[in-house]
């Protein structure tokens, strides 16, 4: 990975020089294609803690991995309908939407809509119905398991996906545990800051007890460490704490801190789009690399301590 990079050794080196060259290996993923899983893969983004980069991360690898050639869908499982918003899909009142599909009104392909980031990303987007359904749900009949429904291998074989991101509400209410009951892997978001792993317990009983009573394949295959500022202490600390509670299921790369992947968002873009040439661009097709080749041998490390 690195290896290829253009840095401060190389002969004739500029800012702009290295600036560029990671601009090209973002917008010419033909050089450097990302495999495709042996089988599909299912990932729920979850953290119950807010403005972790749950939704950022979601977008950002999705769009990584859609413009290396890998068929994705991103189901915005958040009534905010901050993922549809980054991928430029339609999300007033009244869409075909995430909310339709757990009913079992519509299947979830009448739900899929292409992503402005690549054609080979789909979206299924949530409206403001979804802030209903965490009560709605709670009296319908296999209530945990509307998702795993609408979520069907024959219906994902329909619209032909190598992956599915879920991006969760921050709460651990019923919506996140029908994402943990649908998927088989989960990916938590972890912020380099105080208090990042307070909560996490919490979270992970959860998981324990979804796959306990409800999916006995549910695991935490991916950590991602976000909002990295090289210049704090701080970001070390948790960094290194992380990894050692973690083992290998952190991923190496870790997502700095940066301006533009705040910004991307406000332009309904992905920061892949918006500055591909940005260290946050950068580091999310690193992390998407990552997250491809492990799936890649069908053998998927998990819950690596
Ligand atoms: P969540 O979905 O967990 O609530 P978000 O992905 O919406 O979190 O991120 C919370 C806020 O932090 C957003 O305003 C987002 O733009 C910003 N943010 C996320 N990742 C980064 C980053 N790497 N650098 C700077 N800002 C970021
Ligand atoms: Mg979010």
């Amino acid at each position: 990975m690195t290896d290829q990079h253009v840095s401060r050794e190389t002969p004739g080196w500029t800012p702009i020089a290295e600036e560029a060259e990671r601009a090209a290996r973002v917008l010419h993923p033909d050089r450097h294609g990302m495999p495709r899983p042996v089988h599909r893969r299912l990932l729920t983004v979850a953290n119950q803690k807010g403005g972790v980069g749950k939704t950022t991360s979601t977008v950002n690898l999705a769009a990584a991995l859609a413009m290396h050639g890998v068929r994705v869908l991103v189901i915005d499982l958040d009534p905010q309908g901050n993922a549809s918003t980054a991928l430029g899909v339609e999300h007033r009142l009244g869409t075909p939407s995430v909310y339709e599909a757990l009913l079992g009104e519509i299947d979830i392909a009448e739900a899929a809509v292409a992503s402005t980031a690549s054609p080979n990303l789909l979206c299924v987007p949530a409206t403001i119905d979804l802030a209903g359904a965490e009560i709605e749900l709670v009296s319908m009949v296999a209530r945990e398991g509307r998702l795993k429904q609408a979520l069907s291998p024959e219906a994902l074989d329909r619209i032909d996906v190598d992956y599915v991101f879920i991006d969760c509400p921050p709460s651990l209410g019923l919506l996140t545990v029908n994402a943990l009951v649908a998927a088989d892997e989960v990916l938590i978001p972890i912020q380099c800051e105080y208090y990042a792993l307070e909560g996490l317990g919490q979270l992970l009983s959860n998981i324990d007890l979804v796959r306990s009573h409800l999916n006995i394949d549910l695991h935490v295959s991916t950590i991602l460490l976000t909002m990295y500022d090289g210049r704090t202490k701080l970001a070390d600390q948790v960094t290194t704490e992380v990894r050692s509670h973690f083992g290998a299921t952190a991923l190496r790369t870790v997502i700095p801190r940066s301006v533009k992947v705040s910004e991307a968002p406000g332009y309904s873009q992905t920061v892949l789009a918006y500055d591909p040439g940005s260290r946050g661009a950068m580091s999310y097709v690193d992390a998407a690399r990552e997250i491809a080749e492990r799936g890649a041998d069908g053998r998927i490390r998990t819950d690596g301590r």
